[in-house]
């Protein structure tokens, strides 16, 4: 690797030494409880996805360039250069990690994994290794934001169709009100009638005065690692919501978009937004609390059980309104072993496992082999986990 792309790399890595990755990269002990808890290593036993391991390949460079020891006796105190190898290794590590924190919550230094990935992240960037699909995701999104007149009409159209088969569902209008000035709820959905329609009824029936905008939750700049594109994602939105003067902003996705919205982006935006951000799952538990909106006490007759998702889980603290939700309208709820903190990861990533090609088998398999592999119980404390890296990146 040329000396000028090392002094980037350095560069980058000097950037983002703040006290809390120096302390990442001075505390592993390696005592390998991460790989036990990671779905990826449990799934393909391939030390590449071994959580330390990923954190290891930076802190070869650390060693080098930060600590006199690793200049001066690189062979001794496991220091190197980057080179071709290595981040060959990081790139296949780095975008196979789901950013699910399983491995931050069993480690006893909560090494927190998603920040030791938006690392990794801002170094393959750096060496122009970023992932390509979600490279190209990330500036399709902002290109579409910057076109709006473009764009705009084509998704209002998908709006009034959308009305048109609730119309035909219930009976009934049901609005999907846009870009409504004065509304209490900026609902900020994905793109598709899946997480549109069915809010729509539920606000509706709850009486809400919201409205919809024309952008959506998804930020593709979060998934690839660059923090100042997934701000200008999510800028388009936040901006709307200032704009229609509204009291809060819903998301939908369990993914990142809630963390993106809730954790990262006033940091990101260096400013304190006038209004709160809540997930839907919150909101419609409010609502059936309230009585807003009645619900079937039996229109699930099966057992049934809930999967929490490692974004609004582990990571965001919303474990019991879900289940209340899913209480609310069955009589058979059990929960599967392990749940809440300890839960698996499903292997999507916010889906972003659909984007790398070596994240997709891993996932697979990872579905099938974590069921079988029994978690080792030493957690740290849950809070502990989640101070740690609640605003960390991945
Ligand atoms: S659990 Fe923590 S301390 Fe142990 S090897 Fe993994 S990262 Fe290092
Ligand atoms: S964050 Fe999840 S996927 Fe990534 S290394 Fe940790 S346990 Fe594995």
């Amino acid at each position: 690797m040329e000396k000028q792309m090392i002094d980037t790399l350095v560069g980058v890595l000097d950037k983002r030494m703040n006290r809390q990755l120096k302390q990442y990269m001075d505390v592993c002990v390696r005592c390998a409880i991460c790989k036990d808890a990671c779905h990826q290593y449990v799934a393909t036993q391939d030390m590449k996805y071994l959580p330390a391991r990923r954190a290891e390949l930076i802190r070869e460079i650390y060693r080098k360039y930060f600590t006199k020891a690793g200049e001066f006796l690189p062979g001794l105190y496991e220091a190197r250069d980057p080179d071709e190898n290595l981040m060959d290794e990081l790139y296949d590590s780095t975008y196979a990690c789901t950013g699910c924190r399983r491995c931050t919550f069993y480690c006893p230094f909560s090494i927190d994994t998603a920040w030791i990935t938006a690392t990794a992240k801002g170094l393959l960037i750096a060496a122009g290794r970023g992932n390509e699909i979600l490279g190209e995701l990330t500036d399709a999104a902002l290109f579409k934001g910057d076109n709006m007149e473009m764009f705009g009409p084509i998704i209002s159209d998908g709006f009034k169709d959308q009305e048109k088969e609730l119309r035909e569902e219930y009976g009934r209008d049901i609005p999907i009100p846009v870009n409504k000035q004065g509304a209490d709820i900026l609902y900020v959905a994905l793109a598709g009638a899946h997480s549109i329609k069915p809010a729509a009824v539920i606000f509706d029936e709850a009486g809400a005065n919201w409205t919809i905008s024309m952008f959506e939750a998804a930020n593709y700049g979060f998934f690839y690692g660059d923090p100042a594109k997934a701000k200008l994602i999510a800028d388009r939105y936040m901006h709307e919501a200032k704009r229609l003067g509204v009291k809060e902003v819903v998301i939908t996705e369990c993914g990142h978009a809630y963390r993106v919205a809730e954790m990262f982006y006033e940091a990101w935006a260096k400013e304190k937004m006038p209004f709160k951000v809540r997930h839907i799952l919150e909101v419609i538990d409010d609502y059936i609390a309230d009585g807003r909106i009645k619900v079937d006490p039996k229109a699930i007759k099966e057992r049934v059980t809930y999967h929490d998702p490692c974004q609004i889980g582990r990571n965001g603290g919303i474990f019991e309104q879900p289940r209340n939700i899913v209480k609310a309208i069955s009589s058979d709820f059990v929960d599967m072993t392990p749940n809440r903190e300890k839960q698996w990861c499903c292997g999507g990533g916010g889906a972003s496992s659909r984007w790398t090609s070596s994240t997709r088998s891993v996932s697979r398999a990872a579905t099938r082999r974590s069921r079988r592999s029994a978690p080792r119980e030493r957690p740290c404390s849950p809070a502990r986990a989640r101070t740690a890296g609640s605003r960390s990146t991945s």
